[in-house]
């Protein structure tokens, strides 16, 4: 039998939507990415990418493109503010065990490289979606430039605050953590404590700082910090808010703070949203954090992102309705990201504690915790192995 094909529209063009286009793509359908912004803009700071995100980039073809401007990790540590190790993760074990590598790379770059990846005519961009309809049986997107577009399939991958999840599910609020974060990219200026194959979070109370090398001798990092929602950017700017609260702690903390200019400095609070029985309607679903958005603690919102795209091309192309595929792809989803975004979030509650004693007694457990009892659980999520996807796209 043929191998069905159809239009599919995917709403935005962040890491869920690029990728959801790549899988479905390459299988044969006919996709177009909507993206708000005139330009698919190659911000943001970095991310790590473990190896079940690499192991789905495989399923599309795409892991060496990625892997290729990543930085190989080798081991995650958790050390204290005088940069002690408390636990640590062997990554390059969890790695070889899931068949694949873990990466740490610039999202910019991985933004590049996806959009590569895509037929030119394939991301349409200054399109605001606002509504859908079913009409005719078919779907039809409505954006704010008055224009409107018709397909057999429309995902919204359009982030936390998407528009095509509040028309199903109602116009929530997302759940606030508690903490916000700043990020930035900065000149590696080497990390005495370990390798720079090694990340590491630094726990602090209330507060947290994290250091991952990347290729070109550059360092993403990212400090968090509890506060009240929605608070702006402090009168002399990032850099002097966080060097108040870092200044004192472990080298090379301090220094790569100085040597990040405060423009390149990006802050946002952090939000997760308790998991749905489904997420679509119809010939509608989501993918990324439109689905599942949550805290970045496990490191897992763009790698379930890029997973949601794999499986979802796999329903898609096995299923013989389009409502049954994308019914099956959100039960074979809703499980594992529930469970991510539900552990992401109490990881986020331990390592944010501001009671100095309290403190003292997480640092003690996670001390004298074994590695291997902690890796359990990250290769309990990393070991996952991707459906495979025949290249139609040729
Ligand atoms: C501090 C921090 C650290 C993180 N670290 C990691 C990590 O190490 N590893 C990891 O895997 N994940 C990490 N994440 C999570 C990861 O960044 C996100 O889960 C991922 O980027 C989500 O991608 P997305 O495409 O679903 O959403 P987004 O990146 O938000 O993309 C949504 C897109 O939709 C567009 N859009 C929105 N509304 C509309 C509309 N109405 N019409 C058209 N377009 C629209 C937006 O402009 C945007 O381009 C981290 C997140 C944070 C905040």
């Amino acid at each position: 039998m043929a191998q069905r094909t159809y239009r599919v529209m995917v709403i935005g063009g962040g890491i869920a939507g690029l990728t959801t286009a790549i899988a479905l793509n390459r299988a044969g359908h006919e996709v177009r990415v909507f993206e708000r912004y005139p330009r698919i803009e190659p911000l943001g700071a970095g991310l790590i990418l473990w190896s079940n995100a690499t192991n789905a980039l495989r399923a599309i073809g795409l892991d060496k493109a990625v892997c290729s401007i990543g930085q190989p990790l080798a081991r995650l540590a958790i050390v204290d503010v005088s940069g002690l190790t408390l636990a640590q993760t062997d990554a390059r074990m969890i790695s070889q065990q899931a068949g694949a590598t873990t990466v740490a790379v610039h999202r910019a770059d991985l933004v590049t490289a996806l959009l590569a990846h895509l037929p030119d005519d394939a991301v349409a961009t200054s399109k605001q979606f606002e509504y859908f309809s079913f009409e005719g049986g078919s779907v039809v997107a409505y954006f704010a430039d008055g224009s409107r577009e018709t397909g057999d399939v429309l995902v919204g991958a359009d982030g936390l605050h998407s528009r095509v999840r509040a028309q199903i599910h109602g116009n929530h609020h997302p759940r606030y953590s508690g903490y916000t974060a700043w990020r930035a990219i900065s000149p590696n200026t080497g990390n005495p404590l370990l390798g720079d194959d090694v990340s590491t979070e630094t726990w602090g109370c209330g507060l947290r700082f994290g250091w991952v090398p990347l290729t070109g001798n550059r360092v993403y990092w990212f400090a968090v910090k509890n506060a009240p929602e929605g608070q702006h950017r402090e009168p002399g700017g990032h850099k002097q808010e966080l060097l108040r609260h870092f200044s004192d702690w472990h080298a090379p903390i301090p220094a790569t703070l100085e040597a990040t200019p405060d423009d390149a400095i990006l802050r946002n609070d952090i939000f997760d949203r308790p998991s749905l029985p489904h997420w679509g309607v119809g010939p509608v679903t989501l993918a990324g954090d439109a689905a599942h958005p949550m805290t970045p603690n496990t490191g897992q919102g763009a790698a379930q992102a890029i997973e949601d795209a794999v499986v979802l091309e796999h329903y898609l192309s096995r299923y013989r309705t389009i409502d049954g595929a994308l019914r099956g792809f959100e039960q074979s989803r809703i499980p594992r990201t529930s469970m991510i975004t539900t552990l992401s979030r109490r990881i986020g509650v331990a390592a944010q504690i501001e009671n100095a004693a309290l403190c003292r007694i997480r640092d003690t457990v996670a001390r004298l915790t074994p590695d291997d009892q902690g890796a359990s659980q990250i290769e309990g999520i990393v070991n996952w192995q991707a459906p495979q996807i025949p290249d139609r796209s040729s």
